[in-house]
């Protein structure tokens, strides 16, 4: 499939099913159970996998546009989908022929779901300082202790891509490891299901791993070399998925206030409030505020496509901005269109809540900012 393709079949199953089941996840804090296994089924989360393993061999501008597409109409579909990518994208990029075998084929082939688990209590937004262990056994195992929190699809997904510390005790705390664990190991235990007050279709829970055993093959890359993984693929991928994301919740309220604005209209002068000169330079300000962080999120994913080495920070900003932008957006819609919108089960009341998200998850605005400009004053740029 073309990248055209492949929008348009992301288009048509967010218009069949995603849109329709935007609603209820959110209030029954449901994950997307029917739009999953859709996309799955239509073979669409094999969208980073390479082709030579069956994937549709894309990557940042097309998950991107899927993100953006799909958080339109869904910011917790779209949540979903996005993490899967990460994750797929994380086991993709140094897969052995093993791996590829065991996850990269089945992703492709829509029989797999997989997502990242990086954060942990202790660490937080840091998430780049895991403090869960890797005990090396043998050289055939490991052995995994330690917990992680809001894990999305937690408890749906096939497999969780997780972070460690060094397997060598002498490893710095820079120097940590990634692997593959399956659902079903022995020694997962499950939190509760975190009641986010948006996002609220992601199936976000907490995760114990207690003495989880593990076949050396499941390690990804070489032992210590997370940090390469953070910054090559976690971060872009990552970044990306989720500026997609926060740009559709963005355009979503936009579009919910143009709707309003056109149809309001006042019994005692017959005018809209599209007419109303204010209103119609308040409007224009949002679209440009959309339309040029659009474009800093396209260009971004389009530089980090070529392997650019200045991508980075333009992928960086256009994470940090378009949070910015989503929730300027979101809470301008909701005062434009008025006490018909400030109300319970409103949809921009679920916008609001979901675009308050884009500032917390790590790497969050503020980090991000601040490692831009430790990046353009050519300094390291993560804190010791
Ligand atoms: C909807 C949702 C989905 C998520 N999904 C996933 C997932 O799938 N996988 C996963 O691994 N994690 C996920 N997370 C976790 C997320 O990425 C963050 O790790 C988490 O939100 C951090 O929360 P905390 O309360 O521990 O933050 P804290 O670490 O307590 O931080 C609180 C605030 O302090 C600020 N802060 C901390 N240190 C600094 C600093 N040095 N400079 C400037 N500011 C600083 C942070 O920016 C933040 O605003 C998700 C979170 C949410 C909300």
């Amino acid at each position: 499939m073309q990248l055209e393709d492949i929008l348009d079949l992301v288009k048509e199953i967010t218009e069949s099913t995603v849109r329709e089941e935007s609603s209820i996840i959110d209030r029954e804090a449901r994950w997307p159970e029917k739009s999953m296994r859709l996309f799955q089924a239509e073979r669409l989360m094999g969208m980073v996998v390479p082709k030579e393993s069956g994937g549709l061999g894309q990557g940042l501008y097309a998950l991107a546009k899927s993100c953006e597409i799909i958080g339109e109409a869904s910011g917790s579909t779209a949540l979903c989908f996005g993490m899967h990518h990460v994750a797929s994208a994380v086991i993709a990029a140094k897969a052995t022929p093993q791996q590829k075998k065991e996850f990269l084929e089945p992703i492709a082939a829509g029989e797999h779901l997989t997502t990242l688990a990086l954060s942990e209590p202790g660490t937080g937004a840091h998430f780049y300082f895991p403090q869960t262990q890797l005990l090396s056994v043998d050289d055939d195992a490991y052995i995994v202790n330690g917990a992680k929190t809001f894990v999305t699809n937690g408890g749906q997904a096939d497999s969780y891509v997780i972070s460690t510390m060094g397997v060598e005790p002498t490893a710095s705390t820079h120097e940590f490891s990634c692997v593959v664990v399956d659902k079903d190991a022995e020694g997962l235990t499950w939190g509760q299901p975190w009641q986010g007050i948006g996002m609220r279709g992601n199936s976000s829970r907490s995760l114990q791993l207690q003495g989880v055993t593990l076949p050396a093959s499941r390690l990804l890359g070489a032992r210590n070399d997370q940090m390469w993984y953070v910054f090559q693929v976690v971060a872009p991928f990552f970044l990306t998925a989720m500026s997609g994301t926060y740009l559709g919740i963005a355009q979503a309220a936009f579009n919910e206030v143009k709707q309003h604005l056109l149809q309001r209209s006042y019994h005692h002068s017959g005018d809209s409030l599209s007419q109303v000169a204010l209103i119609q330079h308040r409007m224009g300000t949002l679209w440009a505020k959309i339309e040029r962080t659009r474009r800093l999120i396209y260009h971004a994913a389009q530089q980090g496509d070529q392997g650019d080495p200045e991508a980075v920070l333009a992928i960086l900003s256009a994470k940090a901005e378009v949070a910015h932008c989503c929730v300027d957006v979101v809470n301008e819609a909701m005062t434009l269109a008025g006490g018909i919108a400030y109300r319970e089960n409103s949809r921009l009341e679920m916008l609001l809540r979901d675009a308050r998200a884009s500032h917390v998850m790590a790497p969050t605005t503020d980090i991000l900012y601040t490692w831009l400009g430790r990046a353009i004053l050519e300094q390291p740029i993560l804190d010791s």
